[in-house]
């Protein structure tokens, strides 16, 4: 549909923020998200200011038939923050903070990064469940659950909400909590973007800090010991320790093993609860040290940095068996690209007790959670990552539970929408889609991993 030059004069008029035109200055950088396979061109990317922007910017897409995709952070490997000749709500400047140290929360706007939030927050020794890549936004990761060092401890980033300010497909602005609108507070914890744009989050936090945390780097010709030592240490883990295992390379070029650990509580106790983390192998290099959760947050952000190719698999294991560990650390001798990591991530603690009903994320009992992060920078090389990233993953399919947690999900071209119902048992998947129903019957929320109405 064609929007007259009076009409978007009149619509930018409104806003408080401002509007971004492919003719503008700017619109390339506007269009960026992080992961650099996205190369999408919005008709209009509206910088929203405020939830009024984000109403008007609802009906001006619903009015013109545009397609409308919402941005947090820009960081999904998807690229669903961003859509073709449509309408873009970008949030990122949304940056409200403000911490209550009294009674520990927090409000956040819609276009914050963990790394924003983070740092405000330990201003005054606190900080709530979040992603471990500071770039990545509070908006989307939370939606979608939210996985992070304090997980395990203290929940995932959506079980430490306490309220959600949404703008819903009607354009209203709607308060959602345990008291108003609980289906649609259950809906937006695990559910994504699929019930309305979140202007603003409200999270309890904890005292969090100094830590103990850092990295362990075995050589990758005892890959198949660390993931072994890794399954049985994480086994029996207080909730207080979180730990990645990576198959990755090193800055020298060699390929090795990674043990990346984080101690949630005193750093004494910390010490001894590690040491075992330590004397394994022993490690070729031992970067555990105490320092601030901050510092914990900023350790993986190297080797993710922005501006990258990437494609993306991932699945939750049913177990990391003899069989699964060795088809890793085979596969991974063949890396095509150096930036490539093969993470896994083990759940459980305050993670699987909450109640698999109470939110909509999907899968509370799941254990080892694998991602295979292929990242490189040639656009040439597209086909031989890909190809080799969708082969571990054919490899690794057998030792899948078949569940996936639904902010690792990519574009996920060829499996489609099956690959959103894996993310929910099918009871939860009905209900969200009765939740879609109610709030979004038009799906005008759909760029986004979809729950179809
Ligand atoms: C390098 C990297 C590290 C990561 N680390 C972690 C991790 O430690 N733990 C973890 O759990 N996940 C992690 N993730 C996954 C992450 O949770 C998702 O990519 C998440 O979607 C990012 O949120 P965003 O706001 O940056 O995303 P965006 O790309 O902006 O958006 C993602 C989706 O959410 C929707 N959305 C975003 N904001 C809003 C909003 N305000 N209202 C409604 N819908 C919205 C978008 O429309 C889109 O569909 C990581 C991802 C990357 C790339």
């Amino acid at each position: 549909m064609s929007i007259s030059g009076q009409e978007l004069a009149e619509f930018a008029n409104q806003l408080h923020g401002g509007v971004v035109r492919p003719e503008d200055e700017g619109y390339d950088d506007a269009r960026k998200i992080w992961n650099a396979m996205i190369d999408r061109r919005p008709a209009l990317i509206v910088r929203c200011r405020d939830a009024e922007d984000v109403t008007r910017s609802i009906a001006f897409a619903r009015n013109h038939g545009l397609p409308l995709a919402v941005r947090g952070g820009g960081h999904n490997v998807s690229g669903n923050a961003l859509c073709d000749d449509g309408l873009v709500i970008d949030l990122s400047p949304m940056k409200e903070v403000r911490i209550d140290t009294e009674r520990r929360t927090a409000v956040v706007g819609g276009g914050v990064t963990w790394g924003e939030f983070d740092k405000a927050a330990q201003a005054s020794g606190l900080a709530t469940t979040g992603g471990v890549v500071p770039a990545t936004g509070v908006a989307g990761l939370t939606l979608g659950g939210g996985f992070g060092f304090l997980a395990r401890k203290h929940g995932l980033a959506c079980d430490n909400l306490l309220g959600v300010e949404l703008v819903t497909a009607d354009g209203r602005l709607v308060h959602v909590s345990d008291r108003e609108n609980p289906d649609l507070f259950w809906g937006v914890r695990g559910g994504g973007g699929n019930f309305g744009v979140a202007t603003s989050f409200e999270f309890k936090l904890h005292p969090v800090g100094p830590i103990l945390g850092g990295v362990a780097v075995h050589p990758f010709d005892r890959a198949r010991d660390a993931l072994r030592f890794y399954r049985k240490f994480v086994e029996g883990a207080p909730d207080e320790v979180t730990l990645f295992a990576a198959l990755g390379t090193s800055p020298d070029g060699a390929p090795v093993t990674l043990l990346v650990a984080g101690y949630i509580g005193p750093a004494e106790e910390g010490e001894r609860i590690l040491r075992p983390l330590r004397e394994f192998g022993p490690p070729i290099v031992d970067d555990i040290k105490r320092m601030s959760y901050v510092d914990l947050q900023g350790i993986l952000a190297p080797s993710y940095p922005p501006g990258v190719r990437n494609y993306w698999k991932s699945g939750f294991l049913a177990d990391l068996s003899e069989e699964a560990i060795d088809t890793l650390v085979r596969h991974f001798e063949r890396v095509p690209s150096k930036r490539t990591a093969v993470v896994l991530e083990y759940l459980g603690g305050a993670v699987s007790r909450v109640g698999e009903r109470d939110t909509a994320f999907g899968h509370r009992d799941a254990r080892f959670d694998l991602i295979i992060t292929s990242l490189w920078s040639d656009p040439a090389e597209d086909e031989v990552n890909i190809a080799w990233t969708r082969e571990l993953w054919k490899a690794m399919e057998p030792f899948a539970s078949g569940g996936v947690y639904v902010n690792y999900l990519g574009e996920e071209r060829e499996e489609g929408a099956e690959r959103v119902r894996a993310a929910y048992d099918p009871e939860k998947y009905e209900r969200l889609v009765a939740l879609k129903r109610k709030y979004d019957p038009q799906n005008l929320f759909r760029m986004n991993q979809n729950i179809r109405p």
